[in-house]
């Protein structure tokens, strides 16, 4: 492999776009790149790109100035390197990437990523750069190569992609597209294909996850617990996990998976963005606050032991004081092991871009800091709560110190423990005796 050509991948975003990155690095792999960590090596640089708001898209412009420089530097010296920019920033802006960043030789949509070795070749044959941005017919998945041996104990698996619900705020109908479920057998073959080579936790993804509706393999159309149901069929596969899901496709018979299916992690993400039933309208999220509680009332009736964490947007248009207050209210009533909260962004092309009052910078800003002092606050207490039980940790990799591990509590917690090498990729007790602002730290106890 001493000659082969390297690639460099850099992933923007969600947990999907990691995903879709193992993928390309693993159907580029097949065709003779190797990977490597240094941008001056590479003769062909990825960046895969996230548009869900201004700065991550923003960023990508910044990344190509410092790439153009080591792309001429590495000219200079007779090497040539390809840039392509992949991902959600490629399929909203196009050729416009082009115009603003010439060094770029590919512009590749994420339904198209499959093809980026035959493009790569093309950019280099034909010269000139390419963009690539249609939604193809063909299903990207049938045309990648099957999963090599992972890289660790835990994999992600894309189920379902793209969404039409359209949250007035949201860029993902329109760079993902509309929503699609693969089958049951390609998702089954893939967690197969994992487990072999050593995963022993998968997380499904899907924009919207429990939106999954994917065919059977008795032809019958299969929702997300009846996926869980199948796959929770493999051996050696031990844990299972779902992100993201919406409230409204939260149906019946997966809140009671929560309390049914042990190999489904006692974890729910479940984002609400806003506690204001006027904003949750105007987001066009179609539930109201009080839903969402009973909701959760519900999920916790099938499965109490369960971390909840959720997504917030602060400071979408209109939003007054009062509006705000609801949502910290409705974080502060409903208790949540942890949240990811965002300043509303305005993106290109969505309806909320053009809604009248939108918030200050300084007021976004100043919302934002007061949530996340409250969602600290609870992650503390979540995390307290769990001093003096014993939890099945899923040991991951070595940690900072030798003789270390770092490993995953049930509710997805790091959590970090003296214990021998041989205990990677295996669940073990541990009784939790301490925690930091990120982790938990504790003490195996004997099986
Ligand atoms: N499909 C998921 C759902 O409906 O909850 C979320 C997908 S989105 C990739 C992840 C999160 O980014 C959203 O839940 C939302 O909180 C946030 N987000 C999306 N668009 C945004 C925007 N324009 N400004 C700020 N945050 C945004
Ligand atoms: Fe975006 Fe809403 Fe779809 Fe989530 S449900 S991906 S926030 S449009």
């Amino acid at each position: 492999m001493g000659n082969a050509r390297k690639v460099y991948v850099r992933t923007f975003g969600c947990q999907m776009n990691v995903y879709d990155s193992e993928r390309m690095t693993e159907a580029l792999s097949a065709q003779g790149y190797a990977e490597t960590e240094t941008l001056d090596d590479a003769d062909l640089v990825i960046l895969n790109t996230c548009h869900i708001r201004e700065k991550a898209a923003e960023k990508v412009y910044s990344d190509l100035g410092r790439i153009r420089q080591v792309k001429d530097a590495r000219a200079e010296v007779g090497s040539d390197t390809v840039i392509a920019v992949v991902g959600c920033v490629a399929q909203a802006e196009g050729a416009e990437i082009v115009r603003r960043a010439p060094a770029v030789d590919l512009v590749v949509g994420p339904q198209s990523y499959h093809r980026l070795g035959e493009l790569i070749a093309r950019t280099r044959a034909e010269n000139r750069a390419l963009v690539e941005t249609q939604f193809p017919e063909e299903e990207k998945f049938n045309h990648l190569p099957q999963r090599a041996p992972s890289r660790g104990v835990t994999a992600f698996l894309t189920v379902q992609e793209g969404c039409d619900k359209f949250c007035t705020f949201c860029v993902v109908p329109y760079t993902r597209g509309m929503e699609y479920s693969r089958a049951v057998v390609e998702v089954e073959k893939e967690a197969r294909a994992l487990v072999a080579g050593g995963v022993r936790e998968v997380t499904l993804l899907g924009q919207n996850v429990n939106g999954y509706h994917g065919e059977g393999p008795d032809r019958r159309t299969y929702s997300l617990a009846d996926l869980v149901r199948h796959l929770s069929g493999i051996e050696g596969l031990e844990r299972l996990r779902y992100t993201t899901s919406h409230p409204r496709d939260m149906d019946d018979d997966l809140i009671a998976a929560h309390g049914n299916e042990p190999k489904l992690m006692p974890y729910l993400h479940l984002p609400f963005q806003s506690g204001a039933d006027r904003i949750l309208a105007a987001m066009n999220r179609k539930h109201t606050a009080a839903e969402y509680s009973s909701l959760v009332a519900r999920i916790r009736a099938a499965q109490p032991d369960l971390a909840l964490s959720t997504d917030i947007i602060v400071g979408f248009p209109g939003e007054t004081d009062a509006e705000f207050q609801a949502t910290l209210d409705l974080y502060s009533q409903i208790g949540f092991a942890a949240a990811y909260s965002f300043k509303y962004s305005p993106r290109p092309g969505t309806p909320a871009e053009k809604m009248d009052q939108q918030v200050p910078e300084d007021v976004k800003a100043e919302r934002l800091a007061r949530l996340q002092k409250l969602v600290e606050q609870q992650q503390q207490a979540f995390a307290a709560g769990c001093v003096g039980r014993t939890l099945p940790v899923l040991f991951e990799r070595p940690g900072r110190r030798p003789g270390q591990l770092i490993g995953r509590s049930p509710y997805l917690q790091s959590v970090y423990a003296e214990a021998p090498a041989e205990m990677l990729g295996r669940i073990v007790p541990v009784e939790i005796s301490g925690f930091g602002p990120n982790s938990l730290n504790g003490v195996i106890r004997p099986e």
